[in-house]
């Protein structure tokens, strides 16, 4: 990951600041005092995050940081002290990012959030749908500047087939008005299939009809626009939609994955959408006299034991559901045949066996019992199924697979 920033900026107090704060929040930062040290830089340290750079430096009083900057094709954000109307449309026609004012420690958080926006931004693709390539180029470019990739659709119809035919695309911005298909009857069908924290919808419409915005909302949108805009207020909306995302994918991940593996649990398992699938086999795991781990090495020689054990999980079914199902219990569905299955699990068996575990400079060995069973009517029966043969297992002499 690119944590390289380069700030330009003459006065001392406010350099040393700056400099403080993003280190402080893990960035690795080059400074200079001036448009020469800058060009020594930047001739040698081709890539950077972003630059922030003063409008008005010794050896260049009127944005001249700014072109040495975009000629680089680098990312810019412009601190001024004061800015007129006229030079900051100017800057934002450039495609500098963004502009702030130094005048308040305010600006400082708002520039620490705008570089770790652009930083996250690297993570999204956003879906452009309109029937007009001048809109369309306008909106990739915006987003482009911002470390957003983008693909784009020129109307519903063609923006649903590459939905379903792309996964990286994380939102979408679409127009209204458009042949074969409009962008609220597509919004209509994308809601058919993902929810609004899933996949996060922009609308945008140069009509001049107040309802519009209501029917957009209606039909699913996260927000809308009207057309045309100002850069400013889409950048604003943007980082609204996606920072909302973001955070729902987070409390997602939290509700649903296992804290210290980092496996999917329970809750996952049960709600997942393999449920009525025809040939999903599951198979229970315990680990073998666990308690003596923990009693002999202490809890966390026993959660390192926990932790090498998911991550062979992890390995041996990469394609499939390994959950941890509680304490020392993990739970795998496998969609296919049985027996294949049942082969997987023993080698699985014996890898655990094979397996040394260092914690502190000890040795831990521990083996897995395992129960499996075929689909069955409902999930519950069929782990209640995989658990009795587990159990099985352990009352035979431990560290096997029962499957029959
Ligand atoms: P068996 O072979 O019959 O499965 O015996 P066992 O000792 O593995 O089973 P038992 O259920 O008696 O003990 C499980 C132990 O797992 C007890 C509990 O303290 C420990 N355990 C559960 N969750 C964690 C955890 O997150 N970390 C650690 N270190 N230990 C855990
Ligand atoms: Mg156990
Ligand atoms: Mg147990």
């Amino acid at each position: 990951m690119n944590k390289k920033i380069l700030l330009i900026e003459d006065s001392l107090t406010f350099r040393n600041y700056l400099e403080l704060q993003l280190t402080q929040a893990g960035y690795d930062v080059f400074s200079a005092v001036n448009i020469a040290e800058a060009r020594e830089i930047l001739a040698h340290q081709p890539d950077f995050l972003c630059c922030i750079l003063d409008f008005c430096l010794p050896d260049g009083p009127n944005g001249e940081a700014i072109e040495l900057a975009l000629t680089y094709q680098h990312k810019v954000i412009v601190l001024s002290a004061r800015f007129q109307a006229e030079v900051r449309e100017q800057m934002l026609a450039k495609g500098v990012v963004d502009y702030l004012l130094k005048d308040n420690t305010a600006s400082v958080s708002y520039l620490l959030a705008l570089v770790q926006r652009l930083e996250k931004n690297k993570h999204h693709k956003c879906l452009v749908v309109d029937d007009s390539v001048t809109i369309r180029n306008h909106v990739v470019q915006l987003l482009q500047h911002q470390y957003i990739d983008t693909i784009e659709a020129e109307n519903g119809e063609q923006a649903l087939t590459l939905l379903k035919q792309d996964p990286a695309i994380t939102f979408v911005i679409t127009d209204h008005d458009m042949p074969e298909k409009d962008g609220i009857a597509m919004i209509q069908e994308i809601r058919q299939t993902w929810n609004r924290n899933q996949l996060a919808v922009l609308g945008l419409s140069a009509s001049d009809d107040p309802i519009l915005t209501a029917q957009f909302l209606k039909a699913g949108a996260n927000d809308f626009l009207n057309k045309p805009f100002h850069p400013e207020e889409f950048y604003c909306r943007i980082h609204q939609i996606l920072d909302m995302k973001e955070a729902n994918d987070e409390l997602y991940r939290m509700a649903n994955q296992d804290a210290l593996t980092g496996l999917w649990n329970r809750r996952y398992l049960f709600n997942q959408a393999c449920n009525g699938c025809q040939d999903r086999n599951i198979a229970m795991l315990d680990i073998d006299h666990f308690k003596q781990v923990n009693d002999t090495y202490g809890h966390d020689g026993g959660d390192s034991a926990l932790i090498t054990i998911a991550k062979i999980l992890q390995l041996y079914f990469p394609e499939d559901v390994v959950a941890r199902f509680g304490g020392e219990e993990f739970c795998i569905q496998a969609c296919g045949e049985f027996d294949n299955f049942v082969e997987r699990l023993d080698k699985l068996r014996q890898r655990v066996e094979q397996t040394t575990i260092y914690h502190n400079g000890t040795e831990i060995r521990v083996t897995i019992s395992i129960g499996v069973a075929i689909a069955q009517p409902s999930l519950d029966t069929q782990i209640k199924l995989a658990d009795d043969r587990l159990y099985m297992a352990k009352e035979n002499g431990r560290n096997r697979v029962i499957a029959h």
